[in-house]
């Protein structure tokens, strides 16, 4: 039976519009689910939208909505830019849908019973944008949201907590057993400093608010942001509804969340977790900001860049690959749309696409549209190996620079490959076989290329798989032996095209 594998993003605030700072954890864990695809797990992909709290409420009223009928709208915007990304997910979870209200409420449940949520006054300086509450030493000059920049509010009610501080000594000795459980490393150093100067417990439930989803035992308060947020991830695999499936891909392999909710995920979250008896995530990735100009994109500064903007120049594959190949996954990266067209024109259009387009239009000319099979043995079967273990390595630290830029080696050496061999120079000096044992090679490149890569670049990977003449997708090849040598077929009809990335002038 396949080993199953569970992969999340963030579910998106609807209140903002998708920008690429969105789109950076999207293509990350879509590259990651088509890897392990590729090794033949069962995947679940989840990402989704986010639509309960204050902040929603208060816009429909600004724009005289409902608040159902705006959170509509704005959901769609997040599946539009995942079309637009080709994202495979495997659902697409929205807090308002029923199946959450039903999983939410018997977690809240499960907690309550296990005593863990008590009532309690809250006065606190509260950010709106945040949903959260902040002390003041957190605050910028003790007033303003160390996120958002602006001023706090000041709040008193009844509330209901969840009672974080009992978990300190747990979740300590949870992150002892298990270091991996938060990546990068320095980012567990960060959360373990957090969990040793002492957890205070936290407020879930709001009586001033009717967005949300009410308390099975006082459904006069609604439960708010963590409660409602975070659980989309169990209730996305079945929680509530099917324990044999929610078993089967609980605990989650990762959650890929931005470093600004990493203590949300590594700290609450498995506290809630915990509490109601179910296991911790298996890991927490916190990525670095994509920054613009070396700030932080946000609606307030305008400097948000819409994915659009950039699919509508670069393509889908241009996208995805500028974003996992130029971004460490891990540190802040400022982007740069210099350094995308740089990037696209170098590896894109000159390395990959020169090699596709040569080695094709050689291998049509000389051989009448057939293929020459690939040789057993030859010169590019390390490099072709090497391509594999450099991404498999890669991949296992969600090191997408380092584990795609493997094939970009294998990718570099066809190209010298050719300049050397120089096919054109054997035909002409009437030595057609060995010309056609250069291309048969090159085009066995090309086949492990298009396998290889289609995580990263998967449209163009199957029009080249297409223009190779091999029957299906490249993403229908299982690793390791759908890029074992010498599996190109002689016989088959070969198809030059057009460019597969055409050059971008800046
Ligand atoms: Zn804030």
């Amino acid at each position: 039976m396949a080993r199953p594998f569970y992969v999340t993003t963030p579910i998106y605030y609807v209140n903002d519009a998708p920008h690429i700072g969105h789109a950076y954890t999207s293509v990350a864990a879509d590259a990651l689910a088509r890897w392990r695809r590729l090794w033949g797990d069962d995947v679940v992909f989840l990402t989704g939208t986010d639509e309960h709290g204050l902040k929603v409420q208060r816009a429909a009223e600004a724009q005289g909505l409902g608040p159902q009928e705006l959170v509509d709208r704005h959901s769609a915007h997040y599946r539009e830019m995942g079309e637009l990304l080709e994202l495979s997910n495997t659902d697409f979870i929205r807090t308002t849908e029923a199946r959450h209200r039903t999983a939410v409420q018997q977690f809240l449940q499960a907690v309550h019973d296990h005593g863990d949520i008590e009532l309690g006054t809250y006065q606190g300086l509260y950010c709106v944008a945040c949903e959260a509450y902040y002390t003041a030493d957190e605050l910028i000059e003790g007033e303003r949201c160390p996120i958002h920049e602006r001023p706090v509010e000041h709040v008193t009610e009844e509330n209901y907590f969840f009672a974080l501080s009992r978990y300190q000594d747990r979740l300590l000795e949870h992150y002892a057993q298990h270091p991996e459980a938060v990546q990068p490393q320095a980012r567990l150093n960060e959360v373990l400093g957090f969990i040793r100067q002492g957890l205070r417990d936290f407020s879930m439930s709001r009586k001033s608010i009717s967005w949300g989803i009410p308390l099975p035992w006082d459904p006069e308060h609604v439960t708010y942001v963590w409660f409602d947020a975070l659980f989309n991830y169990c209730t996305g695999v079945g929680y509530g509804e099917d324990r044999a499936r929610f078993d089967r891909y609980w605990p989650v392999d990762y959650h890929l969340v931005g470093k600004d909710i990493l203590r949300f995920h590594a700290v609450y979250w498995p506290a809630m977790l915990m509490a109601a008896g179910e296991a911790p995530p298996r890991c927490v990735f916190a990525h670095g900001w994509l920054t613009v100009g070396g700030e932080k994109m946000s609606k307030t500064k305008l400097n948000a860049i819409a994915p659009a903007q950039l699919v509508e120049e670069f393509g889908a594959d241009g996208y995805r690959y500028h974003f996992l190949r130029d971004q460490q996954f891990g540190p802040d990266g400022d982007f740069s749309y210099e350094a995308m067209v740089a990037r696209y024109n170098a590896d894109l259009a000159n390395n990959f696409g020169n090699l596709a387009n040569r080695v094709l239009t050689m291998a049509v000319a000389y051989g009448d549209g057939v293929a020459p099979g690939a040789r057993a043995e030859g010169p590019l079967v390390a490099a072709s190996r090497a391509a594999l273990s450099g991404l498999e390595q890669g991949m296992d630290r969600l090191d997408f620079a380092g584990g795609f830029g493997a094939i970009w080696d294998l990718i570099h050496a066809a190209n010298a490959f050719i300049e050397d061999r120089q096919p054109w120079a054997l035909r002409k000096a009437g030595d057609a076989e060995a010309a056609a044992a250069v291309l048969g090679d090159c085009l066995e490149v090309l086949r492990i290329v298009a396998v290889l890569a289609s995580p990263l670049i998967p449209g163009a990977c199957g029009e080249l798989w297409r223009r190779l003449g091999l029957p299906g997708r490249p993403e229908d090849e299982r690793l390791p032996d759908g890029v074992e040598w010498g599996r190109m077929p002689a016989g088959v009809r070969l198809e030059k095209g057009a460019p597969l990335f055409p050059r971008i002038e800046a």
